[in-house]
């Protein structure tokens, strides 16, 4: 076999975004790279990604969507050039309100029972195919942004065998005691008709402008005498049973108007302001006497339940519940319409009235107000009150409050019978769960969980709508016994009727009827479940359990999770109490927790605000790079404040990384710099100072890199990468070896310039890929592919850089930054000078004490000779300092730790030098106006103003034709005028006029026309 050559090729000069991406996309789908690199760590050690399950309510991902999709790929990226076999599949969390109220809108459906009328079967299969079009079209749009995840098979919630694994988990928790069905308050939604859960309400408020009104509750014993109480929701009233006032303040009497008012003494001042009566006080005592007072309900001539209700109408003690900050200090209660009424009025055996119906009633027991919508009532009741004379005072209040977070109907508080799994126990386990659990940042767990526990309660799992899993309960209607099914088998072998049903969901589902002990007929439970029961379940359902156990016995639990702050309460939360109530553990092993993509002035996303910017956007104007690099760069954790401008920037940064690595491979290419061939392990000798600071430097990126991506701490690492690429490699070393670059022979000094160059690009490139994984695999393809004969077909299957201590090294880094201090010094001095950059000096003098600044000079002697362009470097002892002080022979300077001076006596050398280095920089100039190639070859003329310029220049002959590749240079300074076909131009040089022509060797004797350029020095 031949072995073919191998060297560095040639990388296009202009970073252009669409035309890199649109390349690489080709390449990655026709070599099938993905597949590719899946198979390739196959059977390494496994590392379990669970993806947190969007759901697909539209066809468009939230560009925070697409965020925390590029967090993901990034770590999996990772992970498999760690050689991890990674776990990639992702999730839609297809079931949920969200999707039955699109379905509700499209057919224009505004309450519960027109879904009935409208045909459950229909209804779900349309919830069906929304939820599977809108996961459809985000999956397109996450491997348009090139997230590699395993598309062909995402998890999905509504598919029987992930609808299976939630029975299981309701049947475990069956099993072990912990499935009750009992009475709860709940947030209910009167529009939706169903319970929401604790961490649903917070999920969205709205601004409520509710009555608040003062009421007064006649004693029975003395109708001259009421206790004072403050309502903002008046619907409630006809539901109260108690008075809650607090044992431990001082309450009063006090009188107006010929009545006498009960309320809590500090409260007296405030309710007078608000509702401008003026107090007499009459008397004060504590709290704990009024127990046991009784009231007559305000409202028992209008409403029936009031005038029926047994052992209510009385005051209870709360030291708990009622505080100074708002109210009379007298609270109304009524425990079917609030938690902490229900846990006082359990306490105190205070009855519960519940008068509404599921859609927000009055039910008949209401009396005048049965039939009509709770909230609308607000002012009917505050009316009868006047009238009746038990109303104080009626004013308005703007407060939060909670609403329903698809519908936006404002929640109400209502006590009904649920199914419950009963956790609010295991508040200490949970809490152990939590501590074991790596979080990142540390606080969202140790602070932000944890706190979110303490309110820990049972969790109410069941819902009343249609489109979700169905709860697997089966109640006898004989002799009311419940039944738990764990999977589809189970319901076949327990079934009397026909199992053969197209899915598990309702109504096919409610149709199966089971035969009970007792001979009765056994029929499902309406319910469904909380659809944060089912993506609390992911870890186990994605992988087919518990059906199949193999897979689970492998990957579970997940090694990482990764979603926005919003996933506290929600599906971290889910995770952890699905965990727990199934397996007795936490699910995950490290979560991530990212903030949210708001618009620049800080507001959320929302096409309603007009501010909504996809990702797809973004990846059309500056790419998806650009798009990937500036999010990862931003905090992870915390909100990203989505700006153009900042994009613009953040692209900058990425034609500066590809202009590093454009002069790499053009002069690379060039020389056909093999390194294989020319390993940096036989250049060992020949290493610059500066070599082995670059890659000293190069091993410290590979060290602190690695340590920032183990701990998932990659805006970081996007950061330190950045510092390296464009302070380290193109702001200094590039600087640094450009004219090694440019010597013609393949001398050992340039090959260990190419050599060192090339280790920390390749390092570079391999830590870049998981982040801009499209430029990355565009430059490897271009320039390193077929640089080294064991290089693979894509930039993902190398392998992570592998960190050498031995090439760090403290001082090389330490003096090279006294090296750059040093000649930023002596720019300055130049310039206070008016002596340009590219005029030789004779020598330059330091005065210093430190050691180090004393081994910089000998470490960097020659690189501080070449860039401060001095024929000597000396240390000079302080002492003879007085002796330099001769302002017209030296400039001076104070650096931190000295001074130096800056011989100012230039002779014909130097100045012949200085002469010949602006003339190069002009012709340099002409090459490329002339677009020429670096390696082509000129003849060149040099016009000098008179006979001393043309004399000084003539000793600078072979530097000059060197530097510009002239093959003959001509230098006079005769007014003989320049022939056709040479490109003319004339130059400015310390005031004199200069004219040079240059013309490619291969043009020569031909007959164009050569334009004539403008006379005057470009800018
Ligand atoms: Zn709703
Ligand atoms: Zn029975």
């Amino acid at each position: 076999m031949v072995t073919k050559s191998r060297f560095v090729t040639e990388l296009p000069k202009q970073y252009d975004p669409k035309l890199v991406e649109a390349d690489v996309v080709g390449l990655w789908s026709r070599e099938q790279t993905y597949d590719l690199v899946r198979k390739h760590r196959s059977r390494s050690k496994k590392f379990y990604f669970l993806d947190g399950p969007p759901f697909p309510s539209s066809d468009t991902p939230h560009i925070g969507t697409s965020w925390n999709k590029v967090i993901k790929d990034t770590v999996i990226r990772y992970k498999r050039s760690r050689g991890f076999n990674v776990r990639d599949q992702p999730g839609y969390d297809c079931h949920g309100l969200p999707i039955e109220l699109a379905i509700e809108q499209k057919f224009g459906v505004h309450a519960k029972k027109e879904i009935q009328s409208l045909g459950l079967e229909r209804f779900i299969s349309e919830c069906k195919t929304f939820a599977e079009t809108n996961a459809a079209a985000m999956t397109l749009a996450f491997e348009d942004l090139g997230i590699w995840m395993d598309w062909n098979k995402p998890y999905m919630t509504h598919h029987d065998y992930y609808i299976e694994c939630d029975w299981w988990g309701i049947k475990q928790a069956w099993t072990k005691g912990l499935l009750d069905h009992g009475q709860r308050v709940v947030h209910w939604c009167p529009r939706c008709e169903t319970v929401l859960s604790d961490y649903e309400v917070v999920l969205a408020y709205t601004v409520l402008r509710d009555p608040s009104i003062y009421v007064k509750f006649p004693l029975v014993n003395n109708p001259k005498e009421f206790v004072l109480v403050w309502t903002t929701t008046p619907w409630t009233l006809p539901s109260n049973v108690g008075v809650m006032v607090n044992p431990n303040f001082e309450y009063a009497k006090v009188s107006a108007q010929g009545e006498t008012y009960i309320l809590a003494k500090e409260r007296i001042e405030p309710v007078q302001v608000e509702t401008g009566q003026s107090f007499q006080l009459l008397e004060t005592f504590p709290g704990s006497e009024l127990e046991g007072l009784t009231y007559r309900s305000p409202l028992e001539t209008l409403v029936l339940a009031q005038r029926n209700v047994q052992n209510a109408h009385r005051v209870v003690l709360s030291s708990e519940y009622v505080t100074l900050t708002e109210g009379t200090g007298c609270v109304h209660t009524a425990p079917g319409h609030g938690e902490e009424d229900y846990e006082v009025g359990e306490k105190t055996n205070l009855p519960v009235l519940m008068l509404v119906d599921d859609q927000g009633r009055f039910l008949p027991e209401a009396g005048k107000y049965a039939g009509k919508p709770i909230r609308e009532t607000n002012s009917e009741i505050i009316d009868d009150l006047k009238s009746i004379g038990f109303l104080l005072y009626a004013g308005e209040i703007e407060h939060r409050s909670p609403v329903c977070w698809r519908c936006k109907t404002p929640l109400i508080i209502r006590a009904t019978k649920q199914w419950i799994i009963r956790i609010a126990q295991m508040k200490d386990l949970f809490v152990k769960e939590v501590d074991s659990t790596l979080w990142i940042p540390e606080w969202a767990g140790a602070n932000q969980f944890k706190n979110w526990l303490q309110a820990l309660k049972d969790w109410v799992i069941s819902r009343q709508r249609f489109w979700g899993t169905p709860l697997p309960v089966w109640t006898c209607t004989s002799c009311g016994k419940d039944r738990v099914i764990g999977s589809k088998q189970e319901l076949t072998e327990s079934a009397v009727t026909n199992v053969d049903i197209p899915s598990l969901h309702r109504p096919w589902v409610d149709a199966v009827k089971l035969r009970c002990d007792c001979g009765g007929v056994m029929n499902r439970v309406e319910d469904i479940i909380d659809v944060w029961f089912e993506s609390g379940g992911a870890s186990l359902a994605c992988l087919g359990y518990p059906a199949n156990a193999t897979d689970a016995k492998f990957w579970w639990p997940a090694d990482f999770i990764v979603e926005g702050r919003d996933q506290i309460t929600a599906w971290f939360f889910g995770l952890l109490r699905h965990g727990i109530v199934t397996m007795g553990r936490c699910p995950y092993k490290t979560v991530l927790m990212h903030g949210f993509a708001l618009d620049s002035a800080g507001r959320e996303m929302h096409k309603s605000l007009g501010n909504f910017v996809t990702a797809h956007e973004v990846a059309e104007k500056f790419g998806r790079d650009a798009f990937r690099y500036y999010v990862l760069q931003s905090t992870l954790w915390e909100d990203l404040q989505f700006s153009w401008d900042a994009i613009r920037q953040y692209q900058g940064d990425l034609s500066t990384i590809w202009n590093t690595y454009v002069f790499a491979s053009t002069y690379m290419s060039l020389d056909k710099f093999s390194p294989a061939k020319v390993p940096l392990s036989g250049l060992k000798r020949s290493l610059r100072a500066e070599d082995r600071w670059l890659l000293s430097r190069t091993h410290r990126v590979i060290k602190d890199v690695t340590k920032l991506m183990d701990e998932y701490k990659i805006h970081e690492a996007v950061r330190r990468l950045k510092e390296f690429l464009v302070e380290d490699l193109s702001h200094t070393y590039v600087r640094y070896i450009r004219r090694r670059t440019w010597v013609e022979s393949q001398s050992r000094d340039k090959l260990a310039a190419y050599a060192t160059l090339y280790a920390a690009l390749k390092a570079a490139l391999t830590m870049l890929t998981p982040i801009v994984p499209f430029l990355m695999e565009s430059i490897y393809q271009h320039m390193l592919r077929n640089a080294e004969p064991k290089h693979p077909e894509t930039v993902h299957l190398l392998d992570w850089p592998k960190y050498e201590s031995k090439w760090v090294s403290d001082s090389l880094e330490e003096e090279m930054k006294i090296v750059q201090e040093l000649l930023s010094s002596i720019a300055e001095l130049r310039m206070t000078k008016a002596l340009k950059q590219r005029q030789p000096v004779p020598q330059i003098l330091v005065a210093t004490n430190s050691s180090t600044v004393k081994n910089t000079l000998r470490t960097y002697s020659a690189l501080l000779r070449e860039q401060a362009n001095s024929r000597r470097l000396k240390l000079v002892p302080k002492r003879i300092m007085p002796e330099l002080d001769n302002p017209e022979r030296f400039g001076r300077t104070k650096f931190a730790e000295g001074e130096l001076f800056l011989d100012l006596k230039l002779t014909k050398s130097e100045l012949s030098e200085g002469l010949a280095r602006d003339v190069v920089r002009r012709m340099q100039q002409m090459r490329k106006e002339m677009d020429l190639k670096v390696d082509s070859f000129v003849y060149a003329y040099l016009v000098a103003p008179g006979k001393d310029e043309a004399s000084l220049l003539r000793s600078q002959r072979d530097y000059i034709a060197g530097e510009v590749r002239a093959k003959q240079l001509k230098i006079t300074s005769d007014e003989t005028k320049v022939q056709l076909p040479y490109y003319t131009k004339q130059w400015q040089i310390n005031g004199a006029t200069f004219e040079f022509g240059l013309c490619e060797t291969s043009k020569l004797g031909q007959k164009g026309r050569v334009e004539k350029a403008p006379t005057t020095e470009p800018q």
